[in-house]
């Protein structure tokens, strides 16, 4: 079984005396700086000049540029877009970095794949919240939290662990459950759900459902409501009840014609492609193809994009949830 960490298992005393710098005021970094401040830690904000921080100094907060504030951190949380964090911790991070300082990543990517080299007189954690920013803000103001995965890649002081329960305690991560795992854990199962299942497996599964049914002549309004309106309905069912929860609440010819025609349809063989994009995942191949792309200025990720943008799907769709919203 995981290791799981609850909030008596953290004590937020381990901070209560440090400076936390927040680096980015995004989706993420405005919910934790939020967070932590709400939980009595002393956060100051690292942001470059622009919409951020302008918002983040109108939310209350000292902000600084992200050198300045790593400067006056004791303990700092990268919450940058983790393609721009190579770039600013080399200029402005890595040179005003103390010994015995805790380091704090929300996704491990670029640890795990060496595109940042912390020194060795730092902590080095990770507290990847499982949901987006918008949810660990609402949920701790609920009084509640989100789950959150943590690991310590490197312990220069003895209590990284412990400093990082702290820091997801004040987060509300702990109310919920903070699971222990590795950074390598946390990233490849991060991108390989991602790219199987999540955008990319759910994505393609919800198009091909939807041209089969055009193809053959089907009302593209009709295709659209059977093959991906209801998928919210399935994944509802699911997430509330389970698997067999789901197949318990749907009529018995959909539950005999999906058990049987499923796996004939989504086959061994798909399931050996999954484990081909994990493996590429794994050695570190597909980490190398997108920071190269992103380098280029991504532009075959704007073409696939633009694609997807201007299929018959999207526009169907566009035109049903139109007519669902108005009255
Ligand atoms: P966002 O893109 O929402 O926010 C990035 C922030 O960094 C913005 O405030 C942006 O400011 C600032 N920024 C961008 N470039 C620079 C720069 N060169 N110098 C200084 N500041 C800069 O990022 P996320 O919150 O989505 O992601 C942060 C981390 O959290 C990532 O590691 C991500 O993997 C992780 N994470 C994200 C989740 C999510 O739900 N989004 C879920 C779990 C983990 P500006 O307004 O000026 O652009
Ligand atoms: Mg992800």
């Amino acid at each position: 079984m995981a290791r799981i960490y609850k909030d008596n298992d953290a004590d937020l005393s381990v901070i209560r005396d440090k400076v936390v710098a927040v680096l980015g005021y995004g989706i993420q970094g405005r919910a934790w700086a939020l967070n932590m401040r709400d939980s009595g830690v002393k956060v100051i904000v690292g942001v470059r000049p622009g919409k951020s921080f302008d918002l983040a100094r109108q939310e209350g907060f000292e902000v600084y540029s992200v050198s300045d504030a790593v400067k006056k951190a004791d303990i700092i949380a990268v919450l940058l877009p983790d393609m721009v964090q190579p770039s600013v911790w080399e200029s402005e991070i890595a040179p005003n970095l103390r010994r015995g300082m805790t380091v704090v990543f929300a996704h491990g990517f670029n640890i795990r794949f060496g595109l940042i080299k912390p020194p060795s007189d730092v902590d080095v954690v990770l507290i990847a919240p499982k949901a987006p920013g918008k949810a660990v803000r609402d949920e701790f103001t609920r009084g509640w939290g989100v789950p959150a995965l943590v690991a310590v890649h490197q312990d220069f002081t003895g209590s990284a662990l412990r400093t990082a329960l702290a820091i997801a305690k004040a987060n509300g991560f702990t109310r919920v459950g903070v699971i222990e795992t590795t950074f390598a854990e946390e990233t490849e199962t991060d991108l390989i759900g991602e790219q199987n299942v999540l955008v990319g497996g759910l994505l393609q599964l919800l198009r091909y459902g939807f041209e089969v049914m055009v193809e053959l002549g089907y009302q593209p309004e009709v295709a659209y409501f059977e093959a991906i309106n209801e998928a919210k309905l399935i994944m509802d069912l699911i997430w509330e009840r389970g698997l067999t929860g789901m197949l318990l609440g749907v009529s018995e010819t959909a539950r005999y014609g999906g058990l049987t025609v499923g796996p004939y349809v989504i086959n061994e063989d798909v399931k050996r492609r999954m484990r081909e994009a994990a493996e590429r995942v794994r050695s570190g191949e597909f980490a190398k193809e997108w920071v190269a792309e992103y380098q280029r200025g991504a532009p075959r990720l704007r073409e696939l994009l633009e694609q997807v943008r201007e299929s018959q799907v999207e526009k169907v769709g566009e035109f049903l949830r139109q007519l669902m919203r108005s009255r």
